[in-house]
């Protein structure tokens, strides 16, 4: 048999046992190049074309390949894989063959990402930055341009969906896109703690260590689920040391600080805070804004600014204001509505009432302060003022106490909304009228009277 119809036959049975997508990432333009004979060996000389398939190849495939050329040659083949230019046309080509460099590492990257398990949408470009979590972003950023240099590890934490995962993906994505061969896991503490107790119940903790420990970039995300589990920390502790030792990064987020995590181990703890360790904040309402519009993107939808504005006022959690925009966009399409703000006003109210609460009021911050001003015989404008005079100071005050009580707005965004006052001045406003409450009937009744004004 010669060199390109042993190849084939070889190609034909591996065929059988890849899956397709393996199959045409890594034996397209593969080819023997040579075979030679020495005494009762013969060297089966594979071309590849390029280096990271020829690792990978003698890596992953070579015991299959050698197993079938021993059976179609009746030889004890020994394989090399090389890199050179095809010097053969391959006849059995297919649409499998028909590929070019570019969509080759598209398609490498997308199956890495896949492998990964990191959802290829969590990219830098469609993550919004704010005050909130600008550090968080430089940082993660500076990681992925200088893995391992940089902060090793990186350490992000904060509450739920304030992005933590999103951009410790983001980091994966972005190196994946410039090194196409890096080796990349993701996954959460819970799932890593789960696979060690299975590899030490299974003895396969050899496969566990090799999977572990030879990346080059391990996210890690929730990691305060391995704490209080002395086999567990064991683990992480080493792998983490050989990570670091062989240059790679390690990045992982957790709901708090290293060393509010309880029956977190001393060692663990040091080495967690021997990078650099950042908060992500709550998002404010001009982040909750940007984020629906780079939702609404994704899914294909021209979101208006208003109703934006309007979602990100009354729904606080990110993950919630994902839900409300799917809502959003379905009712659109099922019931053919125009995607406006009455729209929105009827989605939230029925989110609320299947949610088993009363529905919220869906005042807006204008609506609040002219309501307020209207009681007091005031101006809108004076309530947003500066002026520190006594009778515009206390309605202001009480606007404040409404706008954080019932909208529940954060308070950067409602010193935004009161000119530019500092979230102190507002901490302070709501404190003021909490106090005033306890004890000042006449605060309270003309409280009552502007919430019926409003609702
Ligand atoms: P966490 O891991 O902190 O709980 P996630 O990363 O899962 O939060 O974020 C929750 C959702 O909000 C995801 O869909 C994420 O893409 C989105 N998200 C959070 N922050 C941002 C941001 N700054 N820009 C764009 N999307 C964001
Ligand atoms: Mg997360």
């Amino acid at each position: 048999m010669d060199k390109l119809k042993l190849w084939q036959a070889t190609l034909a049975q591996l065929q059988l046992s890849v899956s397709r997508a393996e199959y045409s990432l890594w034996f397209t333009k593969t080819e023997i190049k040579n075979i030679s004979k020495e005494a009762d060996r013969q060297t089966v000389q594979i071309s590849c074309q390029n280096q990271y398939i020829a690792d990978k190849l003698a890596k992953n495939y070579s015991g299959q390949i050698k197993e079938i050329l021993d059976s179609l040659t009746k030889e004890a083949n020994s394989l090399t894989f090389n890199v050179s230019k095809p010097i053969i046309k391959n006849t059995n080509q297919g649409p499998l063959f028909s590929f070019d460099a570019h969509k080759e590492k598209i398609n490498l990257i997308s199956q890495s990402l896949n492998k990964a398990r990191i959802n290829p949408e969590c990219t830098f470009e469609n993550f919004a930055v704010a005050s909130t979590n600008e550090m968080a972003y430089a940082a993660a950023t500076a990681v992925s341009n200088q893995p391992g240099k940089a902060y090793n590890p990186l350490f992000l934490y904060g509450g739920v969906g304030v992005g933590k995962t999103h951009l410790m993906q983001a980091i994966g994505i972005t190196l994946l896109h410039r090194e196409p061969q890096t080796s990349i896991l993701y996954c959460t503490g819970e799932e890593f703690t789960n696979e060690i107790i299975e590899a030490i119940r299974g003895k396969t903790t050899g496969y566990f260590k090799r999977k572990f420990r030879n990346v080059n970039l391990l996210l890690i995300d929730d990691i305060q689920f391995i704490a209080g589990r002395a086999t567990v920390q064991e683990e992480f502790f080493h792998t983490f040391n050989a990570i670091k030792q062989m240059g790679g990064q390690i990045v992982m987020t957790s709901d708090r600080l290293p060393e509010q995590i309880d029956g977190l181990e001393d060692r663990l703890r040091s080495r967690f805070e021997g990078g650099l360790t950042i908060d992500i904040q709550e998002p404010n309402f001009e982040l909750r804004t940007a984020i629906l519009l780079i939702k609404a993107k994704q899914m294909g939808e021209d979101l208006p600014m208003e109703v934006a504005k309007l979602i990100a006022t009354h729904v606080a959690s990110t993950r919630k204001l994902e839900g409300v925009l799917v809502r959003v966009i379905s009712e659109k399409g099922l019931r053919k509505k125009q995607l406006d703000t009455d729209l929105v006003l009827s989605i939230l109210k029925k989110t609320d009432i299947q949610n088993g609460q009363k529905p919220r009021s869906l005042a807006t911050p204008d609506k609040i302060i002219k309501i307020v001003s209207d009681f007091y015989q005031l101006k809108s404008a004076d309530l947003k003022g500066t002026r520190r005079v006594k009778h515009i100071v206390l309605p202001r005050q009480i606007s404040i106490y409404i706008l954080r009580s019932d909208l529940k707005l954060p308070y950067q965004e409602i010193g935004r909304i009161f000119g530019g006052k500092d979230h102190t001045t507002i901490m302070h406003s709501e404190a003021k009228i909490k106090t005033m409450l306890l004890s000042n009937e006449k605060i309270k009744q003309e409280l009552q009277q502007i919430r019926k004004n409003l609702f």
